[in-house]
């Protein structure tokens, strides 16, 4: 059985929507199972369109009646929509649909979790709610009114009257479907406010379920934070009288950013000490200041089409991650994105999934939610930033704020504005935007007569669709350090345009030692012969963090590959420059935290792939604890003194510098714990009142395969607590050992409190298996198989999720023979199961390929 093939939809086909809103009046009567939802919609023609085709999207609608200037009328009703014949005049459109909330699983439209009702309606979910033009480009202010028995009944904008049973909310700002949002529940508020740069009074409010009001305080810091930088860095204020966001359990994604009613993913901003770690609290931070900032980037000025999504999200990624590096360390923020963008968006763009920032297609853009889109969308604007100085990009930004504000843009108006500002053509630049894969920058070298030439190369391998490339402007930051380890030329920004460009640098006393692509200036690969002293030196010697960083990293990388493909062993280069770094008090905790951590096995096995290696996912574990072990003992006399020093008195802060100071420890005790066999772990569980020490304690005895007894008190400590035992799921089928890992998470998955349905219970569970990679790629096929079994039967309740969390098998094509033909047969399978989702089928033909 097949399915029938999903229609894509093409960029290239863009028309502009026939008809213009002058407003929107929404009255909800809300139901669990006969939700009625009335809709007033005043149509006019749009002059910008010469046709009058009159299509509204609606999906799982039961359409009650429709009218058109107050006249009943018999739409033509399908799958998708309704079409009605309409006049070539203004006209005022009323429907009234009945919809089910409690039995939509999808969790897109309007839906019930635990009790209460909430939306999420970015992509395509507003058509789910009631007939609409549910496209970015169709803007409009909205007036909303709830019935309901709930306590608190919330939507966008400002509250204008409420009362016994009802609320009723005006949104002064037009704004495209997808941003709209309702909440009804018997919530609880944690109650605040915030005075903007003009005086003007703001309430803030996090409304969560009750109990969860103790967790609140640190979300509602960090929202203050961003609305004060917001407006000191890019001069944005707030812009109604109130903000509100909501804790919801059950979401597909971290949160939305609705107009002025964002809601959150409950593990993205509840938070206590004793409930979240260090890295739960950066995160929060992190999307609650993202959120924000959307309300500038992304409804203010919102996307043409869903192809521009990189418009709004690698802008507001680019702003969080700035804003993160001005609260904490932005050396520490830089490795850490550098890190994930490796790991999600190199991977991504080096396999079957593969496409432009701004894609050209698409079957269901829920897909395109991507790390491409999100990630590498906000390495162009670093890039941007890099190339026309901060000076630039500030007025250009001023600029794009002033001639945009309120209308839905492309990156083709995002460019012009950097044009106008800099008198640059940017054409060229424009390619990242419309070019898939990660460039390669060959780098070769020649020193004479005190010149030393430094020539680049660049090559983009073919990606789906795109077997040829054109050369992009590539931004280089390049310092050079002389022998002695003195920098001798401060970074500069070198500007590569072609396929093949030297630079040259004069009046040098020796041959300098070059600091390549500091900071990590552009998201390319890097390839250089070089060796492992001279990797040591600038380990030991480099100004720039992230350079210093690298070298340690690619010591440890390429120690790992040789011991892979030569059976070589872990020589003292790499231990004695990370004992350097180690014991190096004048060193930030938090990097040597960094230094310390080992590259992932997913990281090994794409080296090893690129290299012409097959990887075997169980010899990369075993390395990895081979090198882990070598450290451990190489370092055995200086671990004890930085376990103890590192230790942070008084009560728990989540800011950076403890926060260093407790990886630090924890990296430390991971080696500690190879020696002792565990017992310093044992007493830190048992002291622990802060929940980084008490998880990173578990996940040490874990990872020697101890820990029994621990795991079992943190369930009886926590069995009540749904984010924390996400941990517990987590961390067993994350950790276990290669070959018991798939019985780990099969027997988890017959659990009382494995809620599949729940989008944070299943990701912790599965996705601790698939980034188990010794154990998600167990040579019987297993573990292949086991996800294929949970995938299959979360499709038909959520294909969202499930499409996203395919993705595990985008790497396929690295493995063996056997391994292949053993993924191939799932993903056949996945994709034969009758009534698949038009995400999945999308997602795993692709992966699947040719
Ligand atoms: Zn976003």
């Amino acid at each position: 059985m097949t399915n029938e093939a999903p229609q894509k939809i093409y960029l290239a086909d863009y028309k502009p929507f026939p008809f213009l809103i002058d407003g929107v009046e929404l009255n909800f009567d809300l139901a669990p199972r006969a939700t009625r939802v009335k809709s007033k919609i005043n149509f006019r023609p749009n002059p910008d369109s010469d046709s009058r085709e009159f299509f509204l999207h609606g999906e799982n609608l039961k359409l009650i009646s429709a009218k058109i200037d107050g006249k009943e009328i018999s739409p033509e009703v399908t799958d998708l929509g309704l079409t009605a014949d309409v006049p070539d005049a203004p006209f005022v459109f009323e429907a009234v649909v009945e919809i089910s909330p409690e039995t939509n699983t999808a969790l897109e439209g309007l839906y019930m979790s635990g009790g209460m009702y909430c939306t999420q309606c970015e992509a395509e979910g507003f058509r789910k709610i009631t007939y609409y033009p549910d496209r970015p480009d169709v803007m409009a202010k909205f007036k909303v009114r709830i019935q309901g028995s709930e306590s608190v009944l919330l939507s966008n904008g400002n509250p204008v009257e409420q009362g016994e049973g009802f609320a009723e909310w005006h949104d002064p700002w037009p704004k495209p479907a997808y941003l709209f949002a309702l909440v009804a529940g018997n919530l609880v508020a944690h109650p605040d406010s915030f005075t903007t740069n003009s005086g003007k009074e703001v309430e803030l409010n996090i409304y969560v379920r009750p109990g969860d009001e103790g967790k609140c305080a640190f979300g509602m810091g960090a929202l203050k934070r961003s609305m004060t930088w917001d407006e000191e860095v890019y001069g944005r204020e707030y812009d109604l009288d109130i903000f509100n966001i909501v804790a919801v359990d059950d979401f597909n994604m971290g949160a939305m950013e609705n107009k002025g009613l964002n809601i959150f993913n409950s593990s993205c901003v509840l938070a206590s000490p004793e409930t979240a770690t260090d890295a739960n609290f950066e995160r929060i931070e992190g999307i609650i200041a993202h959120e924000y900032f959307h309300n500038w980037t992304g409804n203010r000025i919102t996307c043409r089409d869903w192809f521009q999504l990189c418009l709004k999200e690698g802008l507001t990624v680019f702003r969080d991650q700035q804003f993160t590096s001005d609260m904490r360390s932005r050396a520490v923020k830089r490795i850490d994105d550098v890190i994930t963008l490796r790991a999600r968006q190199f991977r991504e763009d080096n396999g079957p999934l593969a496409h432009p920032v701004r894609p050209e297609s698409f079957v269901e853009i829920n897909n395109f939610y991507t790390a491409t889109v999100y990630d590498k969308g906000a390495e162009i604007i670093g890039m941007l930033k890099r190339l026309v100085g901060d000076e630039n990009y500030k007025r250009a930004l001023d600029l794009y704020f002033e001639r945009h504000d309120g209308e839905a843009a492309t990156i083709e108006d995002w460019l012009k504005v950097f044009e106008d500002t800099t008198g640059r053509d940017l054409s060229q630049f424009a390619l990242w935007y419309s070019q898939a894969g990660t460039p390669r920058l060959k780098v070769s070298e020649a020193f004479e007569d005190g010149t030393y030439i430094l020539t680049f190369k660049q090559e983009t391998p073919p990606t789906p669709g795109q077997p040829e490339k054109d050369p992009r402007v590539i931004p280089i930051a390049v310092g050079l350090l002389n022998p002695n380890g003195d920098e001798v030329r401060e970074t500069c920004m070198l500007e590569m345009t072609e396929e093949e460009q030297s630079f040259r640098f004069s009046g040098l006393a020796a041959k300098p030692i070059p600091s390549i692509l500091r900071e990590f200036s552009a998201p390319v690969i890097l390839e250089r012969e070089t060796t492992n002293a001279e990797r040591a030196f600038l380990l030991a010697h480099d100004t720039d963090p992230f350079n210093k960083w690298e070298a340690g990293r690619a010591l440890a990388k390429d120690t790992i590959t040789r011991m892979l493909t030569d059976d070589s062993t872990v020589g003292s280069d790499l231990l004695d420059a990370i004992s350097k770094v180690l014991r190096d008090d004048s060193l930030d905790p938090a990097f040597r935290a960094l230094v310390l951590a080992l590259p992932s096995a997913d990281d090994i096995a794409q080296t090893l792939f690129d290299a012409g290696h097959t990887p075997d996912p169980s010899r990369i574990h075993t390395a990895l604890e081979t090198v882990a072990l070598s450290y451990a003992t190489h370092l055995q006399d200086v671990l004890p003194k930085i376990y103890a020093d590192m230790h942070v008195d008084g009560p728990y802060s989540p800011d950076a510098e403890p926060a260093g100071k407790r990886a630090l420890q924890g990296a430390v005790l991971s080696l500690l714990s190879r020696l002792d066999g565990g017992n310093q772990a044992r007493a830190q569980f048992a002291a622990a009142d802060n929940m980084t020490q008490q998880l990173q304690a578990l996940a040490c005895l874990l990872r020697i395969d101890r820990g029994r007894e621990q795991l079992a008190a943190f369930e009886e400590q926590w069995k009540d607590d749904r984010l924390v035992m996400d941990k517990w799921f987590n961390l067993q089928t994350a950790l276990a050992a290669p070959e018991a890992a798939v019985q780990t998470t099969e027997a988890l998955t017959k659990h009382a409190a494995f809620d599949w349905k729940n989008p944070n219970r299943f990701r912790a569970t599965l996705g601790g298996l698939t980034g188990n990679m010794a154990g998600f790629h167990s040579p019987d096929g297993s573990g292949y198989r086991l996800v294929a079994d949970w995938l299959i039967k979360l499709d038909a309740a959520n294909p969202q999720t499930t499409a996203r969390m395919s993705t595990c098998f985008d790497s396929w094509r690295r493995y063996d023979a056997d391994r292949q033909a053993l993924i191939k047969a799932e993903l056949s399978r996945i994709l034969a199961t009758p009534k698949l989702s038009r995400d999945t089928t999308e997602m795993v033909t692709r992966i699947l390929g040719d």
